[in-house]
C-alpha cells in the first residue's frame, strides 16, 4: 500500500469522535464572555473612568493617557480571572494575517518573588521588532522598531488555543517615523473621512447629527473543509493552499446537490464548535450552510461597525482554521483550492448609517428618497471614477484564479441595480427638462419612489458590486483576503463623491435646493451610468461591451496593482489623509513582492512534485506493465499486443511529462517572466492530470479530487 491508500483505509476504519453538544447551550450566558466589552468594563472600572472611556470609544479617539493605567489594571484583573497569563498587542500587518507577540504579566521583584503588572504604557504602546514584516521599503531594517497602539474602538478579547488563554489587544501598527505598516490604521482613517463627509452631506438636507456616521460591514466567508489525513499527503495544499495537480472527478458540482443541502454530521459538529467559539468572542455568527462546490461551506455573521467587523473577520478565519484541526479537518481559505470547481469569495456587505438612518435605505417619503438617491448616485460616481482602485483592492495570486473564471464576478467592475432601481436612474437621467409623454419623471423632493421589491434586487449573482435592498454587496474580494483593503477604497471614494456633491449643495439657496440637487444627480447619471450593468457578467459579450464603454478589465494581479501607484489615485488618498505617497508606493511594492514570491513557490513546488512524486509513480506503473507484458508474451497470452500498446501510450505521456518538467525548470533557472513560468507549470499539470487517469489507482500517490472533495 502507498501512503494514499493507507490514509484512505485509515479514514474508512476510523470512527468519528464527535464533540458532545447534547448539554443545553445557553447563548445568553456564553455570548461575549471572553470580551472586555462595555458592560464588563463597567464591573471593573470606577464610574467616572468608565464614562470617560466610553466617551473615547464613541468619538473613536485614541485612549487618554490619564485613563490608561486604570484601564490597563482593570483589564489585567479581568484577564487573569479568566485564566490569562500573557497579553499581546494583536495587529494586522501587510501580510494579510494577524500578528501577535506574547508577554507575560510577570514582573520579577528579585529574591525569586514576582508580582503581576500591566501598565497603561504596556496597553498603549508596544514595540515589536518590525524588521521581519513587509514594509515595502518604508522602514529600513537597522531602524527596526515598529510601534503598536491600542485601538479602543475594538474591545480586547481572550484567545484560547489548546487551553492557553492570552489577552489580545487590537492595535494599530506603524513605523518609527509614523508611517502605517498595517491595514487597520488606514481603515480607521477612511472611516473617519467617510463619516465626516456623510455628516456634511446630511447637513445639506437639514439633518444635524452629533454622532459619528456608522459604516457597517457584514462579511460572508466561504471556505473548504477536507480530511487532514489526505491533506498531509498534498504538499501543494500544505505549501500553497491550493492543489497544483488533480484531474477533474467524474462527479463534482454538476448535480447541484451540495448547495444548501442537509449538513453532514461531522461538518455540523464542526460548525457548532465554531459558532460557540465565535459567540464566546462576541462575534455574532448567524448563518451557516453548504456552498456550491462539494466540501465548500459558508459562515456569515450579522453586520457590525466596519472596524470591528474587520477584526472579527480576521478572527473568524483563525477560528475556522483552528477548530478544523480539532475535528481532524483542514480549513482551506484559498480562493481556488480546486481547479474546475467553484472557488471561495468573501462577500463584503457595506452600508453607512447615521443614528438610525441607513443612507442606503430607500425610505418611504420624498425627503428620505432624496437622501437615498443622492447616496446611490454618489456611489455610482465613486465606483465609476475609481473602478481600477476597487479592482486593485482584490488583487492577489489566489484571486487571479477566481475573478473572471465563469463563477466569480468578472475582473471588470460594474454595478448591478436591478430593473426597478435602474428605471428610477433612467428617470433621473432624463431630468426635469425632458417631458417625454410616456416616460415618468421623478422629481426629487416632491415624488415618492415606488417601494422597492427587496427580492428583485438580489437575483444577479454575477455582478461584482450589487445593490441588495439596503446595502451594497462587493463580491470580488477573495476568501483569504482581509476586508480592510476593499473597504479603505470604498470609504475613500464615496467620501470624495459626498464631498463633491456637498460642496455644490452648500452653495444652493433653500428655494433652489431641490432643483439644484436634481441637476446634480442628472449630471452624475449622465456621466457615470456606463458602470451600471444588470446583465450576465459571466458572458463574453459583457467583456466586449465593457471595453466599448471604456471600463477597465485588469485581469491579473500585476495589472490590477498598477492603479496603486497612479498619480490620480495617490492624489485621492493624500487629499483625504488615508495614505501618503510613500505609503502607497510601499504597499505596491509589498503586494507585488508577495505575488512574485507566491508564483515562485508554486512553480518550484509543481516541478518538485512532478519530478519526485508523480514521475516515480508513473515509472513504477510502467515497470509493472512491462513485466506483465513480458510474462504474458512468454505465455503467449497477449495475442493482440494490447499491453504493448498501453505501454507505448503511457510512456509517450511520460516523455511529455519529462519535457514539460525540463521546460519549466529552465524557465525557473533563467528567471524568465512569471507569466511564462505559470504557463509552463500549467503544461506540467495538464500532462500529469492525464497520467492520473491512466496510472493504476493503487499506485497513484496524491489524494485525488474525488477523495479530497467527498470524504468528510
Ligand atoms: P446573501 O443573500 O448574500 O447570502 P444575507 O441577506 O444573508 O445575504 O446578508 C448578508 C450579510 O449582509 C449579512 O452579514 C448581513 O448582516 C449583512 N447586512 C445586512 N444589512 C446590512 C447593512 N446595512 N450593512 C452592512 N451589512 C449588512
Ligand atoms: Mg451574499
Amino acid at each position: 500500500m502507498n501512503a494514499r491508500t493507507k490514509a484512505l483505509s485509515k479514514i474508512a476504519d476510523s470512527v468519528q469522535n464527535y464533540k458532545d453538544f447534547t448539554k443545553p447551550y445557553n447563548i445568553d450566558a456564553e455570548y461575549g464572555t471572553d470580551v472586555f466589552g462595555i458592560k464588563t468594563m463597567g464591573d471593573y472600572l470606577s464610574k467616572p473612568i468608565h464614562r470617560r472611556l466610553l466617551d473615547t470609544i464613541k468619538r473613536g479617539a485614541m485612549l487618554d493617557r490619564s485613563l490608561a493605567d486604570d484601564v490597563a489594571h482593570a483589564m489585567k484583573i479581568w484577564a487573569m480571572n479568566r485564566g490569562a497569563t500573557h497579553y499581546t498587542h494583536w495587529f494586522l500587518p501587510l501580510t494579510g494575517s494577524s500578528a501577535e507577540k506574547h508577554d507575560s504579566f510577570i514582573d520579577p521583584e528579585g529574591d525569586g518573588e514576582a508580582i503581576t503588572r500591566f501598565s497603561g504604557k504596556n496597553l498603549i504602546i508596544g514595540e515589536p521588532d518590525a524588521s521581519s514584516f513587509p514594509s515595502g521599503g518604508l522602514r529600513s531594517t537597522f531602524e527596526a522598531r515598529g510601534y503598536t497602539a491600542w485601538d479602543p474602538t475594538s474591545p480586547v478579547f481572550i484567545k484560547r488555543i489548546g487551553g492557553v488563554a492570552t489577552l489580545c489587544i487590537p492595535t494599530l501598527f506603524c513605523s518609527y517615523t509614523g508611517e502605517v505598516l498595517d491595514k487597520k490604521t488606514p481603515l480607521l482613517r477612511s472611516i473617519q473621512v467617510l463619516s465626516t463627509q456623510a455628516k456634511r452631506l446630511l447637513k445639506c438636507f437639514g439633518i444635524n447629527s452629533e454622532e459619528r456616521a456608522n459604516v457597517t460591514l457584514g462579511a460572508e466567508q466561504e471556505y473548504f473543509l477536507i480530511d487532514k489525513n489526505l491533506y498531509v499527503l498534498r504538499p501543494d495544499l500544505m505549501q500553497t493552499g491550493r492543489t497544483l495537480f488533480g484531474a477533474p472527478p467524474q462527479k463534482h458540482q454538476q448535480l447541484e446537490d451540495h448547495y444548501f443541502g442537509a449538513i453532514k454530521p461531522r461538518i455540523l459538529n464542526f460548525m457548532a464548535d465554531v459558532d460557540h467559539e465565535l459567540w464566546r468572542l462576541g462575534i455574532p455568527a448567524k448563518t451557516r450552510h453548504n456552498e456550491v462546490a462539494p466540501a465548500q461551506f459558508e459562515i456569515a455573521p450579522v453586520f457590525e461597525e466596519l472596524n470591528l467587523a474587520n477584526d472579527h473577520n480576521m478572527m473568524v478565519m483563525e477560528v475556522l482554521r483552528n477548530t478544523a484541526e480539532k475535528h481532524g479537518l483542514v480549513c482551506l481559505l484559498h480562493e481556488k483550492p480546486f481547479a474546475g470547481i467553484n472557488g471561495s469569495g468573501k462577500h463584503n456587505n457595506w452600508s453607512i448609517s447615521i443614528g438610525s438612518r441607513n443612507l442606503l435605505n430607500p425610505g418611504t417619503n420624498p425627503h428620505e428618497n432624496a437622501i437615498f438617491l443622492t447616496t446611490l448616485c454618489a456611489i455610482i460616481k465613486a465606483v465609476d471614477t475609481h473602478a481600477d482602485l476597487l479592482r486593485s483592492a482584490t488583487a492577489g495570486a489566489g484571486n487571479d484564479h477566481r475573478l473572471g473564471a465563469n463563477e466569480a464576478p468578472p475582473a471588470i467592475i460594474s454595478i448591478f441595480l436591478g430593473d426597478q432601481l435602474s428605471d428610477i436612474i433612467d428617470q433621473l437621467e432624463s431630468g426635469e427638462a425632458k417631458h417625454s409623454k410616456d416616460k415618468k419623471v421623478l422629481k426629487i423632493g416632491v415624488d415618492t419612489m415606488p417601494p422597492l421589491d427587496a427580492d428583485v434586487t438580489d437575483r444577479n449573482r454575477t455582478s461584482p458590486f450589487a445593490f441588495t435592498g439596503n446595502k451594497f454587496e462587493f463580491r470580488a474580494a477573495g476568501s483569504s483576503q482581509s476586508c480592510a483593503s476593499p473597504n479603505i477604497v470604498l470609504n475613500t471614494i464615496v467620501a470624495e463623491a459626498f464631498d463633491e456633491i456637498a460642496t455644490k449643495l452648500e452653495k444652493l439657496s433653500p428655494e433652489k435646493f431641490h432643483k439644484g440637487l436634481q441637476e446634480i444627480l442628472t449630471d452624475i447619471v449622465k456621466k457615470h451610468k456606463r458602470i451600471i450593468f444588470n446583465g450576465d457578467g459571466y458572458k463574453d459579450a459583457w467583456k466586449k461591451e465593457a471595453k466599448k464603454r471604456g471600463l477597465p478589465n485588469l485581469s491579473n494581479t500585476p495589472q490590477a496593482l498598477r492603479p496603486l501607484v497612479e498619480k490620480k489615485n495617490i492624489e485621492l488618498f493624500e487629499k483625504y489623509g488615508v495614505f501618503n505617497a510613500s505609503e502607497m508606493h510601499s504597499r505596491y511594492e509589498v503586494f507585488i513582492e508577495e505575488y512574485t514570491k507566491k508564483i515562485q513557490i508554486e512553480t518550484a513546488l509543481a516541478l518538485d512534485i512532478s519530478k519526485t512524486i508523480i514521475l516515480p509513480a508513473v515509472v513504477k506503473y510502467l515497470g509493472e506493465l512491462s513485466s506483465s507484458a513480458a510474462a504474458l508474451a512468454a505465455a503467449k497470452a497477449d495475442r493482440n499486443n494490447s499491453l504493448s500498446a498501453r505501454i507505448k501510450y503511457v510512456s509517450m505521456l511520460l516523455s511529455e511529462l519529462c519535457e514539460a518538467n525540463d521546460a519549466l525548470e529552465i524557465l525557473i533557472k533563467n528567471g524568465e517572466p512569471l507569466q511564462k513560468r505559470i504557463d509552463a507549470m500549467n503544461k506540467v499539470r495538464e500532462v500529469a492530470d492525464r497520467l492520473e487517469q491512466e496510472v493504476a489507482d493503487e499506485l497513484w500517490p496524491l489524494p485525488k479530487y474525488s477523495e479530497l472533495l467527498f470524504i468528510y
